[in-house]
């Protein structure tokens, strides 16, 4: 399994989100407290996206809801992240209003490659996956075909054929995974980001009910996630937010988010609502 922090808020050096605290992300990569699998470390690499103005300057193609467009960065390596010196030298350096970090351990069988260390990024979207999906080479051609059918009763173009599938990045049920969200948000039936993480939700547990789906997304402002199976825990401040799978310090103010829970996070704002409740969703 793995860990993953999310934060927006003030601006910040990405390399701090990584290091902050007496258990910070770095030493949950070789000391995690709450693993709920087999794993015993998160040394099959590491991420962390930040969020940057995209290039092409402030045409209208570069605004968005009438601030500079913002695309999410990263940076990846599928070492540990305790052998990175990047780390401390170089993502220190770099300020974002928003982070999200990630530490792997490989599920047993998937490729250790930088590929497949989220986050994974695609436009202002960042996104990390703790978790498992059984079977998922079948299970998510399933999921694609349900996506399809939910596409077409909302009078899309039918979207996510299973060829989808093999664009991912990597050939791990995160990567792929990821594909089909980047997917969802893109598309018009879907309300947004909680609606199209519901969807996936719903659709990925009807065909592999023991799945793991701990996601986290981020825009750079706002910080959605799921937990289905491991642990998440939010702390707020009137100027921060931030969702970690675990507490980076003993701060009696990490508040500890139950199971089967959609949660949205803003600065001084968190909303957790139960996933399979119908859509009426936190922004
Ligand atoms: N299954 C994913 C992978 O192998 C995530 C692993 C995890 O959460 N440990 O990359």
């Amino acid at each position: 399994m793995c860990r993953h922090i999310g934060y927006v808020g003030a601006p910040l050096p990405v390399g701090e989100i990584l290091t902050r605290g007496t258990h910070s992300l770095r030493v949950q990569s070789y000391a995690p407290a709450e693993m709920r699998s087999r794993a015993r470390v998160n040394a099959d690499g590491f991420g962390a996206a930040w969020w940057h103005p995209a290039s092409g300057g402030a045409g209208s193609q570069g605004q968005r809801n009438g601030h500079p467009r913002v695309v999410a960065a990263r940076y990846r390596n599928a070492a540990p992240i305790w052998t990175d010196p990047a780390v401390d030298e170089v993502l220190v350096q770099l300020v974002s209003r928003g982070i999200l970090g990630a530490i792997r351990s490989a599920t047993s069988g998937m490729p250790v490659e930088r590929a497949a260390c989220a986050p994974f990024v695609d436009g202002v979207w960042a996104f990390s996956h703790n978790g498992h999906v059984p079977d998922w080479r079948a299970v998510l051609t399933a999921v694609c075909a349900d996506l399809d059918a939910l596409a077409l009763r909302a009078g899309s173009a039918g979207l996510f054929a299973a060829e989808l599938l093999l664009t991912a990045e990597s050939p791990t049920d995160s990567a792929t995974v990821w594909t089909l969200l980047a997917r969802l948000l893109r598309a018009e039936f879907v309300a947004g980001p909680a609606e199209a993480l519901r969807l996936l939700c719903a659709a990925i547990l009807a065909h592999a009910p023991t799945s793991r789906l701990n996601f986290l997304l981020s825009d750079g402002e706002t910080l959605w996630a799921t937990t289905v199976h491991h642990s998440l825990y939010a702390l707020l401040t009137p100027e921060s937010a931030i969702l970690s799978s675990e507490p980076y310090d003993d701060d009696p103010a990490w508040l500890p988010i139950e199971d089967r829970q959609l949660v949205c996070a803003r600065p001084g704002e968190l909303s957790s609502t139960p996933l399979a409740a119908e859509p009426n969703d936190p922004a």
